[in-house]
Order: structure tokens, then C-alpha cells, then sequence
């Protein structure tokens, strides 16, 4: 039986301007992607090549250095540069630049592998771990530290088909294209932390997704397909957890404490195209969209490829976009400039026409309405803590919880003074991991002029 989650909110679709678009090859390759030494959660990694050596598809050119995973050619050609760019996090960082060679040779280390049945789990997450698989669904976070980190510790995988955000496509095409990967996935990702069953959550506004996954694991009842009520931000984590097994992961917590561990489906399509056929993360679909598009669509393209060059395949702008997005109009970061490059986590390149962007209005004041807290699926007080964020309380916003807020936008999206709320809260939580970090380092200095 499924549970409900608190909280949410159900903001305008938009999924018709792709939905039944098949992911399209690239029509015409980048004549150079520039690929960013940092993609995931932790620290960035370490340029392997230099200018002038010659790459493939799947080399590797970016070696981690702690908590991260590691990064490779999307296409093959020729180091150009090894140099700071600007990158979608937003400020520079340091980039391998590879002139295109448009022959898309594969790196001779891949190779498809003939022994997936006798893989240990701890193989598996080793695979997962050299082809540098990070969360796709958003967060980029590493997802071999995920798994290793469930073992023994999980009872339930979740697959998360949620696909909440308006717009956004690009998990639907990939659950309807290539759903033996992603069932072959889940598998995997069961295998990997030791149980022998995963259950995907997909919303009920994907009707063919649900049934051709349902239709390909059969009999088989290893793999549970579960039609959610759609409703934003079903596609969070704790959210996902709530619904599908009724436990509430607990301020602070991780899934991993209530039992669970999420992928995105996309990200168990790479953990399958890795495990069998030894390839590394590399390209991954994007959607291209926004009424201010010429020709939304789908497209599989390499990581690395640059903006301007997924929104040129897109057919350019009809119109001027008033916003132009990484991911949905939900929880979307600006693009600023258009020769930033797509990465492993970009689903989504959205542009908006004044009119779709009508909701980020210049704030007006607030009215006491209180719909900000209904719809926090956090059931935090957002009004509230927006107030003592204005007044720089950082001490009391932490209070109120404001670590929780997931910034999901629901908030905002409710709001009919159209506030920047979750863009405080972002303010927020910068500041107090701030003020938290130079607490952490005047302790350490003290320690050390105690011990000296
Ligand atoms: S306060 Fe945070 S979690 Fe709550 S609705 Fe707003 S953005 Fe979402
Ligand atoms: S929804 Fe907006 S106007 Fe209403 S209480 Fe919350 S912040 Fe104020």
C-alpha cells in the first residue's frame, strides 16, 4: 500500500513539449566539450592528461582525490587546453578541453564483460566506482560511496522515476527507450548493497513508462513498479522513502537510516551499461525546453558539450528566454553564461518566456497566509524563517530547521506575493555552514596553541 507524504504542490506540467519525443542523437557533434574536474559532491579531481595527448571515449583524464569519483573523455580527439573555465556550478574551474575528433573511438579499455552473474557485490560497486558514476538525478553525489555505505545497512532499494519537476523529460524517454537498463539497473544496485529485490516509483502521469517496465519484469517480482500520485516534490528523497515505505527519514538523517537507499533511474541505466558493457559515464539524455526553444526536445549528448551548442541543436530561440535553466523551474540554477558545459547531472536545459517566467515576479509583501507552510513537504515554517534570514538571524533560521529545507520551491511556487523564499533559505544555509566552518577552525587554532 502506498503512503502519503506531507506538504507539496502541483505546478503546471509542461512535459507535453517532449514527452513523445524520442531521444534524438546529437545531429551534430561539438567541435570541442569542455569537461569540468568536478561534477559530484566532495573535492574536484586531478587532471590525468595534458595538453596535446590524444584521448578516446571513455579515458580517463580526471583522477579523484577524495570523496568524489572519477571523470572521463566523452568524446575522442586531442587535450587543447587544461585550464579554469567557467562551469555550471557557477565561478571557474579547472577543465579539460578536447577538440573533437568526430570518430567517437572508444577507449580500448572498454570492453564488454561476459561473467555479470558471478560479480560479487563488492565488484560491482568497484565497477560502479571506475566508471564514474554519480547521482544523475540532480545531486551528483558519488554513487559507489552510496552503495558501499548501504551494505548491511538497507532493506529496501528505491528507484527514483518520480520525475516531478515541470518540464523535464529526459527520465520518461529513458524509462520508455532503454528500460532493460534501467531494470537491469536495479537489479545490479540490489545486488550491490545484498538484497534481491528494488521497487521503481514513477508518477502516474508517465502511464506507457509504468506499463512497459511492468511488462518487462514479467513474472520475474524482483523488480516492484509503483505508480505514484503525481504531485511535487514526489521525486525527493525523503519523499520517495515516505511514500513508497511509509518511514520518515528523521531531521538530519539519511535514507540509509530508515533502511533505504535512491538512485535515479538514469543512474542505474549507467551503473547497467557499466556493469555489462564496461562503459563509463560519458553522455547521458538531456532535455532541451521552455516555451522560448524553437524545437524542444531530447537528446543523448556527451558530457561536456557546451550550452550554446545543445540550445543550437534545439533549433536557437524563438523568442528571447527570459530564464535560461539547468534543470526545472523548481529547483533550476541560472545559466549566466552560454558557453558553460552540460555535466553528468544536467537533465534539463530549460528557457523561459517572460510569461513562464511570470511566477519569479519582482516580491511583493508578505500577507500572513500561511500556504508557504501547508505546502512544505519539510513541514517547516518557511514565512517564518524568511523573516529572521532577512534580519540575518542565522542562529534562529537554524532553529527553525532551515538545514531541512530540501529547496524544492513548493514554497515559492505557492506563495501569491511570489517571494524569493528558497533562495533565502540558500542564503541561509550558505551562512551557517559559514559561521559553522570558522567555529570549527578558531577550535582547531586554539587546540593547537593549547598543545604547543
Ligand atoms: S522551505 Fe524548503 S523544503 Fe519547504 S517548501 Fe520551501 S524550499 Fe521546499
Ligand atoms: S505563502 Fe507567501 S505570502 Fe503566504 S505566508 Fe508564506 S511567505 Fe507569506
Amino acid at each position: 500500500m502506498l503512503h502519503q507524504f506531507f506538504g507539496g504542490v502541483h505546478p503546471a506540467e509542461h512535459k507535453d513539449l517532449t514527452e513523445h519525443k524520442a531521444t534524438a542523437p546529437m545531429a551534430e557533434a561539438p567541435a570541442q566539450v569542455v569537461i569540468p574536474m568536478t561534477m559530484h559532491v566532495g573535492a574536484p579531481c586531478k587532471p590525468v592528461v595534458a595538453v596535446g595527448d590524444e584521448v578516446k571515449v571513455g579515458t580517463l583524464i580526471g583522477e579523484t582525490t577524495g570523496l568524489g569519483a572519477p571523470i572521463h573523455a566523452s568524446v575522442s580527439g586531442k587535450v587543447v587546453a587544461v585550464e579554469p573555465r567557467p562551469y555550471g556550478g557557477g565561478g571557474m574551474m579547472m577543465s579539460v578541453v578536447i577538440e573533437n575528433d568526430l570518430q567517437d573511438t572508444p577507449d580500448p579499455s572498454i570492453k564488454r564483460r561476459d561473467n555479470v552473474e558471478a560479480l560479487t557485490g563488492a565488484e560491482i560497486i568497484e565497477i560502479v566506482k571506475n566508471a564514474g558514476i554519480t547521482g544523475m538525478g540532480g545531486a551528483g553525489f558519488p554513487t559507489h560511496v552510496k552503495l558501499s555505505g548501504a551494505v548491511g545497512k538497507v532493506d529496501t532499494v528505491i528507484l527514483n522515476g518520480a520525475e516531478c519537476e515541470p518540464y523535464i523529460t529526459s527520465d520518461h524517454r529513458l524509462m520508455l527507450e532503454r528500460g532493460e537498463a534501467v531494470i537491469g539497473g536495479a537489479r545490479l544496485i540490489a545486488r550491490a548493497v545484498g538484497l534481491k529485490e528494488a521497487t521503481i516509483g514513477i508518477e502516474l502521469n508517465k502511464p506507457d513508462a509504468i506499463e512497459h517496465l511492468k511488462a518487462l519484469v514479467g513474472q520475474a517480482g524482483d523488480v516492484h513498479i509503483e505508480g505514484l500520485k503525481t504531485r511535487y516534490p514526489q521525486g525527493a528523497e525523503k519523499q520517495l522513502i515516505q511514500m513508497i515505505t511509509g518511514r520518515q527519514v528523521p531531521p538530519g538523517k539519511l535514507p540509509a537510516d530508515v533502511q533505504c537507499v535512491v538512485c535515479n533511474v538514469a543512474t542505474a541505466a549507467a551503473v547497467y551499461d557499466a556493469v555489462t558493457e564496461g562503459k563509463p559515464l560519458t553522455r547521458r539524455g538531456v532535455t532541451l525546453t521552455g516555451g522560448a526553444m524553437a524545437e524542444p526536445m531530447n537528446v543523448m549528448a556527451p558530457v561536456g558539450t557546451p550550452v550554446s551548442h545543445l540550445i543550437k541543436m534545439a533549433g536557437g530561440f524563438k523568442a528571447d528566454p527570459d530564464r535560461l535553466l539547468y534543470g526545472g523551474p523548481m529547483m533550476g540554477n541560472p545559466i549566466y553564461d552560454l558557453d558553460v558545459p552540460m555535466m553528468k547531472s544536467t537533465n534539463c536545459i530549460l528557457a523561459l518566456t517572460k510569461d513562464e517566467a511570470a511566477e519569479q515576479d519582482p516580491a511583493q509583501t508578505c500577507i500572513r497566509c500561511g500556504k508557504c507552510v501547508d505546502a512544505c513537504p519539510m513541514r517547516l515554517t518557511p514565512l517564518f524563517m524568511r523573516m529572521r534570514v532577512n534580519k540575518r538571524l542565522w542562529s534562529e533560521v537554524e532553529e527553525l530547521r532551515v538545514m531541512d529545507c530540501i529547496e524544492c520551491g513548493s514554497c515559492n511556487y505557492i506563495c501569491p506575493a511570489r517571494l524569493p523564499l528558497v533562495q533565502s533559505f540558500r542564503t541561509a544555509k550558505f551562512a551557517i555552514r559559514d559561521e559553522q566552518a570558522k567555529t570549527r577552525a578558531a577550535a582547531e587554532a586554539k587546540k593547537e596553541a593549547t598543545n604547543a
